[in-house]
């Protein structure tokens, strides 16, 4: 199979990762970036030019060496240099790349520095403080090293798109069985966390016996790995294991509580027990031996001296505190969306047309949809030119005017350009009602360069939102790296929006950065980046996220009616 022009990127790529964690000359690292660039830059396959007879020396930052090492790639699929240089680098050093989200720069100093080469030495290292301690590697970083070792990796975590798939295909085999009373699936899933381990589901029913049988003859079961009175466990493909656990109607608020987690969240309600002297367990809270509670949450909550809290806030990051001090914030609701802001159709790269997608989202009782097709730029999805931009806005009028109460918004994913500037000149972009701006290439940047670019690109008054802000896809590519307070304090000073992308493989800003946000005064736009009509639906995903970010109604733009949502655009100031 002939090179693709990502192959070649992904291995010059590679080349300076390797050659930058051993130590090599700056200059040589650069070029191969450069060369990079330039490859993922390129309008045509490379393959193909070369069979034309183009000469690639007449490209950028391509020389006769890297001339001649494109043309071994698109001759032969690899690069005979890259396969020695990852024999000469230990494995683990590479790993860590990807495991702690670091930059070669800074694995190489904790290769030199700490002599770490696995993924539980840095764990280690980072839990006792030794990261912090090297130079340039601040508390932030430690914690995120914290965070990226801590958990099992990614990919282990299925996705919450197929972990509602599953929960609720259970549930509902489940539900309306003769003797089931309440179906509840709890843990992260309910939680909304991005990625679901175990699958906990919790039963109140009169026959136990008949409902363990119903759950473990599920058609889904793979492997019955125990079945008890009151707990069986399966595995349903792929290798994903459900509990379910039967319990006393009295016990069923302080077992939903407890199986919802988060363990942290867990620890400090049990310490306000603890003070008021009482047990709290998944059995219900203990006063003595005598059962005082928990046969609600609420009332779990109420022991200790609290009102509800929402499981999408059960991470204890501060909710314990908010609910005892009447804090809590108000959390977004699916039902306060009034519309839409990012979606393409079979222009660039979706699959429905203009008319279908709009017909989707008056559906959906939406009061408008924007249309965000790709920028030339973006050439495999065929993004739009001047020219085609313009015949869509006539088309959209055209269209506007047959509807009531809904409109299409003109408005462009224009591509941030490597240099920070946009893919199409100013005097198109305000002529449309909204500009999503978003990075597409060159992810692998240092941290200061892609944090200059995107904030370059805020510069622009015309851009009203930043597009799914870090790039990451969930379990599949790290976010790039990107310095998210001073995109926050810039977002903030500018007026300019961030989204909160709700496509499921995406979901960034993440819960983290939503909460971020909030506190620092940027507004979020929940969108869902639809490729066709079904995508529309994912819009639940990022108001799960959006309450893990403890966002409130008045924190998403897109709650607005449009005139409401237009004042709001830096573009009106
Ligand atoms: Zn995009
Ligand atoms: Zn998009």
């Amino acid at each position: 199979m002939p090179a693709t022009n990502s192959d070649i990127v992904e291995i010059f790529n590679r080349m300076a990762d390797l050659l930058e964690i051993g130590g090599d000359n700056p200059f040589r690292v650069r070029a191969y970036r450069t060369a990079a660039w330039t490859v993922a830059a390129l309008p045509h396959n490379v393959t193909e030019m070369l069979a034309r007879g183009e000469d690639l020396r007449d490209l950028p930052g391509i020389g006769k060496d890297l001339a001649g090492k494109i043309a071994e790639i698109c001759r032969t699929g690899t690069l005979p240099d890259l396969a020695a240089l990852e024999r000469r680098t230990p494995a683990a050093l590479v790993a860590l790349m990807k495991t702690a989200g670091l930059g070669p720069k800074r694995i190489k100093m904790i290769y030199d520095q700490l002599g770490i080469t696995t993924v539980e030495e840095l764990h280690r290292a980072a839990a006792e403080g030794r990261i912090s301690a090297l130079r340039g590697f601040g508390q932030k970083i430690e914690r995120q090293i914290l965070e990226g070792t801590g958990q099992p990796p990614a990919a282990e975590r299925l996705q919450l798109i197929w972990a509602e798939e599953k929960a609720e295909a259970i549930a509902a085999h489940l539900r309306g069985f003769p003797g089931i009373d309440r179906i509840m699936v709890a843990g992260s899933y309910r939680r909304r966390a991005e990625t679901v381990g175990d699958l906990d589901i919790l039963a109140t029913c009169e026959a136990p016996e008949a409902v363990m049988d119903r759950f473990t003859k599920y058609g889904g079961v793979s492997r019955v790995l125990a079945r008890g009175e009151t707990r069986s466990t399966v595995i349903v493909s792929p290798g994903v294991q459900v509990d379910l656990r039967v319990v006393p109607a009295e016990s069923f608020g302080a077992a939903l509580h407890y199986f919802t987690g988060s363990k942290a969240h867990n620890i400090a309600v049990r310490k306000l027990g603890v003070r008021r002297k009482l047990k709290i367990n998944e059995y219900g809270v203990f006063r003595g031996d005598e059962r005082v509670g928990g046969r609600t949450e609420e009332e779990v909550f109420g022991m200790v001296g609290l009102p509800f809290i929402e499981p999408e806030l059960r991470e204890n990051r501060g909710e314990v505190e908010a609910a005892a001090a009447g804090r809590l914030p108000k959390l977004i609701a699916l039902t306060d969306i009034r519309g839409d802001l990012h979606a393409h159709t079979t222009a660039t790269d979706g699959r429905n047309t203009l008319e279908e997608m709009a017909a989707a989202a008056r559906e959906r009782g939406y009061e408008y949809l924007a249309i965000t097709e790709h920028s030339k730029r973006v050439s495999m999805a065929h993004g739009f030119d001047a020219a085609r931009l313009a015949a869509r806005n006539e088309e959209i009028d055209r269209l506007n005017e047959t509807f009531d109460g809904f409109r299409l918004l003109k408005s462009i994913e224009v591509d941030i350009l490597r240099d920070g500037s946009l893919d199409l000149p100013d005097s198109i972009l305000g002529e449309l009602d909204l500009v999503v701006a978003s990075v597409h290439y060159q992810q692998n940047l240092s941290r200061e360069e892609q944090t200059g670019r995107i904030l370059r690109a805020m510069d622009n008054p015309w851009v009203d939102i930043v597009g799914h802000p870090t790039g990451r896809l969930i379990n599949e590519r790290l976010p790039y790296e990107v310095d998210m307070e001073r995109l926050m304090a810039a977002a903030a000073a500018r007026g300019c929006c961030l989204e909160l992308n709700a496509h499921p493989d995406r979901l960034d800003l993440n819960d983290v950065h939503c909460k971020m946000a909030k506190d620092m005064g940027v507004k979020i736009a929940i969108s869902t980046d639809s490729h066709n009509l079904g995508n529309l639906e994912f819009m639940r995903f990022g108001v799960g996220q959006a309450r893990r970010g403890w966002l409130e109604k008045e924190d998403v733009i897109n709650t607005r009616p449009w005139p409401e949502m237009r004042k709001l655009l830096r573009r009106r100031k």
